[in-house]
Formats: C-alpha cells, sequence, structure tokens
C-alpha cells in the first residue's frame, strides 16, 4: 500500500514537472528563432513514415504512439506532451482515430499549449469517409488503407509543410510527386489484384473491422469479430457473427492485425478449424527494419498475404 502511494505520489510529481516545464515555454519573452528544421508532430508511424517521405532529412520529426502499439487509445508520456509543446506543426489522422475512445489527443494539445486551428492538422482532409456500420453517427478513421486515400493525405501533408516552411517548398513537391507515383502504382495493381480468387472466398476476416476503406477499393468483403479498437473486443455476440459470415462463405484463412491482442482470433481458428495465415499492418507500421517498416511495404505486405490467404 505504502509502494502504492509513493508511487502515486512520484507519478504526480512528474506530471508536474512537464505542466510546469510547458507552461514556463509559453510565458517566456519571445525572442527571436534562429533559422532551424521544422519541428513536425505526428500521432502515428504511418503518418510519420508519410512525412518523412515528403520532408526527408530537412525536418526534425518525433511521432509518439509507439509501433505496435493502438493509436485510438493512448496514454501520452511526458516526452510526447513536450515534444508537442515544441511543434511548428502536429499531423494527427482524424475522422475520430485518437478523439475517440479516451479522447487522448485533445487533452494533450490542450496541456501542450498548442491550438486545433493553427498548428494542429487532419492528415485525412479531402478523403471520403465512411461511417461505422454499427454506429452510423461515427466516421471510420481507417481510410489511409486505401491507396488512394494515402495520396490524398500525402497533398494534404506536402500543401501544409509548404505553407509552413515555403522555403522548402520546391524541395516537398519534388519529393510527393515521386512518391505519390509510386502509391498510384501500387494501387492501380491492386485494383484488379484479387479478380482471379472466387467471390466466395474473397472474404477478409480480422479482428478489427479496419478493412472498410481497403475492401471498397480493392473488392473484398470484409469481417470482423469487433468493428473499431474502441469498443468491447470478443464478446459472445460479436464471436456468433463472425462465425456465422465464415459459415456462409468459402473462406480459406483468417488474419490478425499487429496491434491487437491474437486472444480472439485464436478462438475463430479453433472454432473453424481454419487457421491464421499472417500478421497484416492496420494501424501501426513495424518496427525500422523489418518488413512493413514503411506506408508503401505495409500496404504491399497486406495486398500480397491477404491474396496468398484468400486463394489458398
Ligand atoms: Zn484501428
Amino acid at each position: 500500500m505504502k509502494k502504492l502511494v509513493l508511487t502515486i505520489v512520484a507519478v504526480g510529481a512528474m506530471l508536474a514537472g512537464v505542466f510546469a516545464f510547458v507552461q514556463q515555454r509559453q510565458t517566456r519573452p519571445q525572442t527571436p528563432k534562429p533559422a532551424t528544421q521544422l519541428r513536425v508532430v505526428t500521432t502515428n508511424s504511418i503518418l510519420e513514415d508519410m512525412v518523412h517521405q515528403v520532408g526527408q532529412e530537412r525536418i526534425q520529426l518525433y511521432s509518439i504512439v509507439q509501433r505496435g502499439t493502438d493509436p485510438h487509445e493512448y496514454e501520452p508520456r511526458p516526452s510526447d506532451v513536450s515534444a508537442t509543446a515544441e511543434a511548428d506543426v502536429i499531423f494527427h489522422n482524424g475522422l475520430n482515430l485518437e478523439t475517440g475512445g479516451n479522447g487522448w489527443f485533445k487533452k494533450m494539445v490542450t496541456t501542450a499549449g498548442k491550438r486545433f486551428d493553427g498548428d494542429v492538422f487532419a492528415a485525412s482532409t479531402g478523403v471520403t469517409a465512411q461511417h461505422l456500420t454499427t454506429n452510423v453517427e461515427e466516421v471510420d478513421p481507417h481510410a489511409w488503407l486505401d491507396l488512394n486515400n494515402g495520396i490524398q493525405y500525402v497533398r494534404t501533408i506536402t500543401k501544409t509543410l509548404t505553407q509552413k516552411d515555403p522555403k522548402n517548398a520546391a524541395y516537398y513537391q519534388k519529393n510527393a510527386a515521386a512518391y505519390t507515383a509510386k502509391l498510384a502504382r501500387l494501387h492501380r495493381q491492386a485494383q484488379s489484384q484479387f479478380r482471379d480468387i472466387p467471390e466466395q472466398q474473397r472474404l477478409l476476416v480480422t479482428s478489427e473491422g479496419a478493412f472498410k476503406y481497403f475492401s471498397a477499393a480493392y473488392h473484398v468483403t470484409p469481417a470482423y469479430i469487433w468493428e473499431i479498437n474502441t469498443e468491447a473486443q470478443g464478446t459472445p455476440e460479436q464471436m456468433q457473427a463472425v462465425l456465422a459470415k465464415i459459415d456462409q462463405s468459402a473462406v480459406r484463412h483468417l488474419f490478425v492485425e499487429t496491434s491487437v491482442s491474437p486472444k480472439s482470433m485464436n478462438k475463430v481458428a479453433k472454432e473453424t478449424g481454419l487457421s491464421v495465415y499472417s500478421k497484416l499492418f492496420t494501424d501501426s507500421l513495424a518496427k525500422p527494419g523489418q518488413p512493413g517498416d514503411t506506408y508503401y511495404t505495409m500496404m504491399k505486405w497486406n495486398l500480397d498475404h491477404i491474396h496468398a490467404g484468400l486463394a489458398g
């Protein structure tokens, strides 16, 4: 008990320190800034990579949610708050990814003394939102899993970097043009990639229903245990619904995402006798140096593994 109290006191003192630090920075008299690189913060690793592809070594980049971790609900660390307080630009996905559930992002932006109007930008601006099936009032955040939307994210990122740092405008635009051409090529291939698989077999079974935009773009049918990570995961009703869908199809394999617990999908595997074909990347990239550590390679991994798993 005593140990717990001490821990609470220690954590409290640490948070107070961060707040004091942030406060002090805000009240300090403005001195002219030396010519330095644009400081950019992103909420997750997918946005981190897109921003990196455009800004390369001409920006300073800090990303908040660690790879392999769920970005829907998150507890910011003191270093996340101080990086946000120091940033010139903050990118989040928007479409309720970071503001659903415990709403960690809104609270953190306020604590860091930043404004949604001027400092914070939604990378998904300009994308046509799809809504949740189980709650039509809410939008589905996973728009980046359609490469054509990913290209729109890169356009928004490029426009924002150009406005905030006009001296590097030509550099950002050149990088973005080469990068979006590469993404567009993969998108075109993906649009016909699943045509050789019979429709009854084209059921994409994952834990979270993250593949709504992907499925619409690439002609597969999505099935999931729970629709979004902020709701209860793996309830008996959810399990029954997904088992019924699998039963009505000719699907041959299941998949599991890298940023959720595999527990529920392992249960589905046991119930159906189907095996989990591979991991997929939805809400996070792989750790640097591993397959799927960029947005492009994550999408390529998903497309190739989903095709192989559905085909046989
Ligand atoms: Zn998600």
